[in-house]
């Protein structure tokens, strides 16, 4: 098991493990799932309907309606549920793209699901098709074939898409994203050793395939987000800071956005003294967009994604949305966040499915969660990573070496953290965090000495567990 695998499992970052992709409802649901979960279940009672056959529609292939269907499967053997994905592809998880683009899976290897017939044999329709317009009156989606399903529930689970390029010329051959399948195919056949390839981004996505690329042969350059910095949305100045120069240490060449004018044929870059430079494949990784335009003029209330509440509910009668393009409770400010992280699809989508058979299940929010592997340097990201109003903060800051913590505090909790370069102290940081767990004088302990993390973990952990 690879590191990050390792770190993977450690946050129940399901899909590429096994409890994850094995698991199916005729199963008990493996451990890490179940540990995940367990606070939920608690308030969860599912009671299908079984008075008449319920049609549900979800729309998306990806792991939010993955597990939607299987929990209504579970839970109602007769329903009819028909899933709508626009890719002609298999459920498959973009989580693994880095592994399959790296050479360590083949594009099997990224399915959600292992066994050929695994749908089918719970009689959940698959379409590939792109749905076009919902009617909520009518209770009806249509594809853009024209073809119509009527529902009594519907999920919406359409995810994300790349924003488009901030420079003009994207259409040009040899000019790909790095999102589906498809384009992990496109980038594999177009890169050779020594092949030249800018990677337009330094945003999660971009970060966490700058190591395949590397591993790939190829000569790298990497343009950084408008502040300069990598990372800028889910780490501080020095965690980005530290992972340019890491990156550039591995002989990455670091450009910035102003250095660009627009993307010429060949393709090439026009820099700002216009100058071309040529390169065999440009990526395209500039952010991403939650997919609900199709949704205009159905009074469903979107903002950054879908609006739901904790029942993953949206205002509109019969109708949900679960994973990217759900915008939920955020765990650490109680306000309305997108997530887009697999474990919060999944989690969603069994809830969402769960409330949809009428059941009453609750998302107590989701934690801001990253985990990075910036061509084989680690850093992540949670909680209230920047640090809150009137709160304090402790950093222990090795640039020689990689190696950084940060911990925010909030009173005596510990709120949000980062780290570079450590992998030991993440399932800590996480439950301190997730736990709420008062630290007491440990806090001045840590602010002297953010290593001793574990010990207060052990310490308060046990304090509350004796007290309980
Ligand atoms: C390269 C990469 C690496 C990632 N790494 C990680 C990671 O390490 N850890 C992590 O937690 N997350 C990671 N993610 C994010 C993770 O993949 C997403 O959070 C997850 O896929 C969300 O699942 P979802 O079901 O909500 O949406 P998606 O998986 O995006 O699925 C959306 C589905 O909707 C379909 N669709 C869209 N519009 C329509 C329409 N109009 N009609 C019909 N179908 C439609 C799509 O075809 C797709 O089937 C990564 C993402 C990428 C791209």
């Amino acid at each position: 098991m690879g590191i990050f695998c390792k770190i993977a499992a450690m946050l129940g970052f399901g899909s590429t493990d096994k409890n994850e992709q094995e698991s199916s409802p005729a199963e008990p649901e493996g451990k890490a799932a179940e540990s995940e979960q367990q606070s939920q279940q608690k308030t969860e009672t599912v009671k299908p309907m079984v008075s008449s056959i319920k049609k549900y529609v979800l729309i998306g292939a990806g792991p939010a309606s993955v597990r939607a269907a299987e929990t209504l499967r579970k839970a109602d053997g007769k329903c009819i549920i028909t899933m709508i994905g626009l890719e002609k592809e298999v459920p498959y998880s973009r989580m693994a793209l880095p592994y399959y683009l790296s050479g360590m899976i083949e594009d099997t290897g990224t399915h959600l699901r292992k066994t050929d017939n695994h749908f089918e044999s719970l009689n959940i329709v698959h379409i590939h098709a792109k749905v076009e317009k919902v009617e909520p009156k009518q209770q009806q989606v249509t594809l853009e074939n024209g073809d119509v399903f009527e529902y009594d529930k519907l999920m919406i689970a359409t995810g994300s898409r790349p924003a488009n390029s901030p420079f003009p010329g994207a259409d040009n051959d040899g000019v790909v994203n790095c999102w589906t399948l498809e384009d992990g195919r496109k980038i594999i056949n177009s890169i050779k050793p020594g092949s030249k390839v800018a990677l337009l981004g330094a945003g999660f996505v971009a970060s966490i395939i700058i190591e395949p690329l590397i591993k790939r042969g190829a000569d790298l350059t990497v343009m950084m987000g408008r502040t300069g910095q990598m990372v800028s949305r889910m780490m501080d100045e020095t965690a980005g800071g530290m992972i340019k120069t890491w990156c550039e240490s591995k002989g990455v060449t670091t450009i910035l956005p102003s250095s660009i004018k627009s993307i010429e044929a060949g393709p090439a870059l026009k820099r700002d003294d216009d100058s071309l430079t040529e390169f065999d494949l440009i990526i395209v990784a500039t952010g991403v967009y939650s997919n609900i335009e199709f949704l205009e003029g159905t009074g469903i209330k979107t903002d950054a994604g879908v609006l739901v509440n904790a029942a993953l509910r949206t205002n509109v009668r019969h109708i949900y949305a679960a994973g990217d393009v759900a915008q939920g409770v955020d765990f650490s400010t109680g306000s309305k966040a997108v997530h887009a992280i697999q474990p919060t699809a999944v989690d969603h989508g069994r809830i969402a499915a769960v409330n949809m058979m009428g059941g009453n299940s609750t998302y107590k929010g989701s934690l801001s969660m990253n985990v990075l592997d910036t061509a084989g340097l680690i850093s992540t990201s949670f909680g209230s990573w920047g640090g809150v109003d009137g709160g304090e903060t402790a950093t222990l800051v090795d640039m020689d070496n990689f190696k950084y913590v940060r911990l925010n505090f909030k009173g005596d909790k510990l709120v949000g953290a980062i780290t570079v370069g450590r992998t030991d102290y993440i399932g800590v940081m996480r439950g301190l965090i997730q736990s709420e767990v008062p630290l007491g004088e440990w806090k001045e302990k840590l602010i002297e000495d953010p290593t001793l993390l574990m010990n207060a973990y052990l310490a308060q952990s046990l304090d509350v567990a004796r007290a309980s």
